[in-house]
């Protein structure tokens, strides 16, 4: 059993790292750069160890930094969180190299995740159903010529090092693949330091359905569902459900088994997440995420777990808590992702916090690190807080989201809180009819000035 976990994270998932292992009896380390030395999981962590200045790439990616750290307070393990460290292979080989635990999965399974191809590769293996298009990178413009031409048009070219959305280039004829091609291997390059890049086919209208998956690393593999995270802007997540509005008993169970078994028969250790599109019925796998979602409330609401803990107990090597005929479906659930944010633009806007009161009641769940005369340092994400709601059905989480927006209160910066309130009006909102293109194009006519 570890005595002592180190969180190498800042904000509302350091704290969430340090809630479960305090529950669990465990002391907790956070780390923190010069920046954060007020920030919430900095005073709620048993021991704190400053690592460095306020850019992240000299204290919360600095591997030397968070390895010393271990050694000084004795941490025998490392919750990555999710963004920053957490899908590094070279740093979980790091951490292993020093006799240290780090809660995910091998390196060896981040590694072959974290390059796409690889990725599709070994998932259509293992049976997982993929996006048609390119097998493996893609030269130069007269392979993509020739490639697309079988495919048909539209396409999308895609990073095989992308994330976040970066390095992806949509051409909807011949006559647009060549900027598509060469503005995306440029874009990768830049951003990843690899230019490799594939194409694949683009899917009009698709949502966007994740599942869940979790295995104890010795060949037992269990799925909790999906989430759907079609609400999009720029390819990244604003509001996220589970279960997905469109997504039957039948298909859940079909696609979750599919997942669970190829986890299984990696030997995937650890929280993971299967992304697919879906349309007319058919999921296409699109990438693996081999670390915890910020979206993960929402399964956690309707499953009733504790996912977080559930890391920690199989990177001790003990089992799972749960069979997956143990796990059953409560109810639906809603998150939503606070930003520090200007609309209509998105424009970040770091500033102090004059006053802050989170929403509480039935079925309200509030993760943040916000509190009242808090300055957000200008240098990281902009995601404040993540409002999650869980009811009976939709409708009632719908509601009680209404609800729960409207007791919150953060005053002293602009906040994305006025978009959810609109979105709340939205008939499609309503009755779930959105794919992911569905907030683009809200957006484009609501919000334009
Ligand atoms: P990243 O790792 O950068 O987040 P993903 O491969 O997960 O990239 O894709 C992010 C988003 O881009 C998806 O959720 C979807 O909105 C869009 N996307 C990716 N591939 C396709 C595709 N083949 N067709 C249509 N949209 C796509």
């Amino acid at each position: 059993m570890f005595d002592k976990i180190l969180v190498a994270n800042r904000g509302e998932i350091a704290l969430r790292v340090i809630r479960a292992a305090r529950e669990m009896g465990i002391r907790s380390v956070a780390v923190h750069s010069t920046a954060d030395a007020d920030a919430m999981h900095v005073r709620m962590a048993d021991e704190t160890v400053c690592i460095g200045p306020p850019s992240s790439s000299e204290s919360y990616l600095s591997i030397p930094a968070i390895i010393a750290a271990c050694e000084v307070t004795g941490a025998q393990a490392v919750h990555p969180g999710y963004g920053f460290l957490s899908e590094n292979a070279n740093f979980v080989q790091i951490v292993e190299d020093h006799d240290l635990t780090f809660i995910g999965p091998s390196a060896e399974h981040i590694r072959i995740m974290g390059d796409k191809i690889t990725a599709k590769d070994t998932m259509k293996a293992l049976g997982v159903p993929c996006v048609p298009g390119s097998e493996g990178g893609i030269a130069d413009v007269a392979a993509a010529k020739a490639l697309c031409a079988e495919v048909g048009y539209p396409v999308i070219v895609k990073a095989t090092a992308g994330g976040g959305g970066r390095g992806m280039k949509v051409a909807r004829d011949e006559g647009e693949l060549e900027r598509a091609f060469l503005t995306a291997r440029s874009e990768a390059k830049a951003a990843f330091g690899n230019d490799e890049v594939y194409i694949e086919k683009y899917l009009t209208t698709p949502r966007h359905i994740e599942v869940q998956v979790f295995g104890d690393g010795k060949g037992r593999a269990v799925h909790l569902g999906e989430r759907d995270c079609s609400l999009q802007r720029r390819h990244q997540k604003v509001l996220e459900e589970a279960p997905g509005p469109c997504i039957t008993d039948e298909e859940r169970a079909r696609i979750g088994a599919i997942c669970a078994d190829a986890c299984a028969n990696i030997n995937y250790r650890g929280a993971g997440t299967i992304e697919f599109l879906y349309e007319n019925g058919e999921f296409f796998f699109i990438e693996m995420n081999t670390r915890l979602q910020v979206e993960h409330p929402v399964t956690e609401a309707i499953f009733g777990v504790d996912l977080v803990r559930e890391q920690i107990r199989v990177a001790e090597g003990l089992p799972m808590s749960f069979t997956q005929e143990e796990l059953a479906i409560n109810g639906h659930a809603i998150e939503v992702r606070i930003n520090a944010e200007k609309l209509p633009d998105f424009a970040p806007r770091p500033g102090t916090i004059t006053q802050f009161h989170a929403p509480g009641g039935l079925g309200v769940r509030m993760d943040s690190a916000l509190y009242d005369g808090y300055r957000i340092p200008p240098y990281y994400d902009s995601l404040i807080a993540k409002l999650i709601v869980h009811g009976a059905d939709r409708d009632t989480a719908l509601r009680r989201l209404a609800r729960a927006l409207g007791e919150l209160i953060v005053d002293g910066v602009d906040t994305t809180v006025p978009l959810f309130h609109a979105l709340l009006q939205e008939e499609d909102i309503r009755s779930g009819n959105y794919n992911i293109h569905w907030l683009e194009h809200w957006l484009e006519t609501n919000l334009r000035e």
